[in-house]
């Protein structure tokens, strides 16, 4: 069962502060319309968007930039390399990324030199449930990693449910500990049907908000910009 009542204006609002303090994540915040300080591509951000669910910002720069020095900006360059090619030209730089993100990558631009083989505009085109069908269908790809790829990197009004997420909107009474992962999504979403850019920031200040204050075990609601925003009778229990 999903509950109603979360204002995304007023979680918006209460957390500005946090935002400001999230600068290294800001590039987010415009969805794929903002490029790096270096020529990108739009499979880039797409790499950009599955890095971030387990790299910094700072790193993924980092790697993103090196990439693109040595002429890895279209996905087609991706998709002809091996993992390991990758990995090795990352060293050169001393970066290390991790084989089965490199082998995610070169999987991803398969994925992405597919989609677009006979029709260059096939991602605009494509509707957001197929995109967000056919990422899921690449194994090993969870379905918050395929709605982080299509809400920072395409640009899609999508919302990857990570456990920040999950933890804020259930103890706020926003959501039921029983709902599934695709209920959770389509009733956040709904917050904000045709708006990429602030979905991608409610998504950035519960990230932070779960690491600062919103812990698994510990909710430090005392210190917690979203405290106003509190049932009267305090945080609901999170069903274990
Ligand atoms: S006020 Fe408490 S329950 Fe709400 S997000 Fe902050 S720490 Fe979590």
């Amino acid at each position: 069962m999903s509950r109603s009542g979360a204002s995304l204006e007023a979680i918006l609002a209460a957390t500005a502060g946090i935002r400001g303090r999230s600068g290294d994540r800001n590039y987010a915040l415009e969805g794929a319309t903002r490029s790096f300080a270096f020529e990108s591509s739009r499979f880039t951000r797409i790499a950009a968007a599955y890095l971030a669910r387990t790299i910094s910002n700072d790193k993924i720069v980092k790697i993103l930039k090196k990439l693109a020095e040595s002429g890895m900006i279209e996905a087609e360059s991706f998709a002809s390399s091996s993992a390991n090619e990758l990995i090795d030209l990352l060293a050169e730089a001393k970066l290390a990324l991790a084989i089965p993100a490199a082998k995610m990558l070169v999987t991803l631009a398969v994925w992405y030199v597919g989609l677009c083989e006979n029709h260059p505009n096939a991602i605009e085109e494509t509707s957001t449930d197929r995109l967000r069908e056919s990422l899921i269908a690449i194994k090993g790809l969870g379905a918050a990693t395929a709605d982080a790829i299509l809400l920072f990197g395409v640009d899609r009004p999508a919302y990857p449910v990570d456990r920040s997420t999950w933890r804020v909107f259930i103890r706020h009474g926003y959501l039921d500990s029983s709902v599934d992962y695709d209920e959770a999504r389509s009733t956040i979403e709904s917050l904000a049907p045709d708006d990429p850019a602030r979905l991608a920031a409610l998504s950035i200040t519960l990230e932070a908000i779960g690491r600062e204050f919103c812990k698994p075990a510990v909710a430090a609601c005392e210190a917690c910009p979203l405290a106003p925003l509190l049932p009267e009778r305090g945080p609901y229990e999170i069903d274990t």
